[in-house]
């Protein structure tokens, strides 16, 4: 007897299973009697079933204030900085966790079920830290939410930040974060990555520091970050966002540094939406795409995943958590165009997302936590080109969401009368 059965699915590595699933586990995955006995039966013959979308680079004390209290004029990092500095003078603990629990009902929706958000630390009220530790509490019971330490003005920028930073810890956030290039000087920015990383030594803590986000080729923190990692004994519990600086650097340089975050197992996690929108913005043309070197470090062995860092806020006016919208534009941006390259940027959401923020019991295997999704689409690239409808959505064993089939009716002669742009290439059955 199982609680719920998912019927006929395509997992991703595309063998077709049915999926048992009992007392919030998984306990079966394989082809299922037709007479098994079920609470409930799902029928997903023909699309994707996936473990839970992920989303490893979020900002979720900030995520639905766009326009609050104005709209980022120049489109720059450094003029969504200044603006979120005003932002926090005015907004309350009620008002932040609104909008952070409105952000998790849309994530809900789209089978976003894991995600590691980055708070702002630096404020002596520490009101965002309280309020993401009341929304992961509110959540916890269909979202995973990891907290990140975020001195986002600077740990010595901001002359509080350092014992914030520490204070957001204690109070119970999950990992350590900074932003070196943010500092005033590059000296103070590998200051501020050592001391960040024994922090994390001392505390048993993963690192996941905002990292060269900038054109500036000399932004080099990654190397410190990947040195530190190793002289700490921190290897496969450290990452570097964004790296963007590396889009522009010195490509003999990039060889000697790509090895060392491979030996020192440093992931990196590029945020596509945002750094196509943020990056190059001082350039004339050519422009600079601003992404970091996703399929170099991939050749490497380096994990690497797709962050989504913002939906409408200071930095971002568009966005609605849709993880499929996150690959959708690293595989372009990145030229990942190639079959295998195509169904990676998936993974990229999912499964490699999921090993960078160390979830247990993540999958689609007998024993893992009954958490997945059920797509409108025959494979992982369809659902990257198609970022289709979330049929139903299962959440630690419970039905949180579902959505009906709709595909569009047409009145053609002559034609079918509904067509929902899935494909089968020819000759493939
Ligand atoms: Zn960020």
């Amino acid at each position: 007897m199982f609680d719920i059965v998912v019927k006929g699915g395509t997992l991703p590595d595309g063998r077709v299973a049915d999926i048992g699933i009992r007392d919030g586990r998984i306990a079966a995955v394989e082809r299922l009697d037709d007479a098994v006995e079920a609470g409930e039966v799902i029928d997903a013959t023909g699309d994707l079933v996936s473990p839970p979308f992920v989303d490893p680079h979020f900002h979720m004390d900030a995520t639905l204030s766009y326009g609050l209290p104005r709209i980022n004029a120049s489109g720059t990092l450094l003029e969504g900085i200044a603006l979120w500095g005003e932002l926090k003078q005015v907004m309350t603990v009620d008002e932040v966790k609104e909008r952070a629990l409105a952000y998790c009902d849309w994530a809900a929706s789209l089978g976003l079920l894991a995600i590691r958000s980055h708070v702002d630390t630096c404020d002596d009220r520490l009101l965002g830290v309280q309020a993401l530790l009341d929304v992961r509490e509110a959540v916890k019971g269909y979202i995973d939410l990891q907290l990140v330490a975020f001195p986002q003005d600077g740990l010595y920028c901001d002359p509080t930040a350092y014992e914030n930073t520490v204070r957001a810890l204690d109070m119970g956030v999950d990992v350590v974060g900074g932003i070196p290039h943010f500092e005033r000087t590059m000296a103070y920015g590998v200051a501020s990555v050592t001391a960040l990383c024994e922090i994390a030594a001392e505390r048993g803590l993963l690192v996941d520091l905002h990292c060269d986000e900038t054109d500036d080729p000399m932004s080099r923190h990654i190397e410190t970050l990947a040195y530190e990692t190793q002289r700490l004994g921190l290897q496969g519990r450290v990452t570097g966002s964004h790296l963007t600086s590396m889009h522009s650097m010195d490509n003999y340089y990039v060889s000697k540094l790509l090895p060392l975050m491979a030996e020192a197992q440093v992931a990196a996690i590029p945020n596509p939406l945002i750094n196509i929108m943020l990056q190059g913005r001082h350039d004339t043309f050519p422009k600079r795409r601003g992404l970091t070197r996703v399929k170099e470090m991939q050749a490497l062995g380096i994990t690497v995943g797709w962050g989504q860092d913002c939906v409408r806020d200071p930095w971002y006016s568009l966005g609605t958590g849709d993880m499929l919208d996150v690959a959708f534009m690293g595989l372009h941006v990145a030229q990942m165009s190639a079959p295998e390259e195509m169904a990676r940027c998936f993974d990229m959401v999912t499964a490699e997302s999921a090993k960078i923020m160390h979830l247990d019991g993540y999958g689609l295997e007998v024993g893992c936590t009954a958490s997945l999704v059920v797509l409108d689409a025959g494979d992982k690239i369809e659902a990257v080109r198609l970022r289709p409808d979330r049929l139903c959505v299962i959440a630690k064993g419970k039905v949180i969401s579902r959505q009906a089939r709709n595909d569009a009716r047409l009145s053609i002669p002559g034609r079918p009368e509904s067509v929902r742009r899935r494909h089968q290439p020819m000759g493939s059955g």
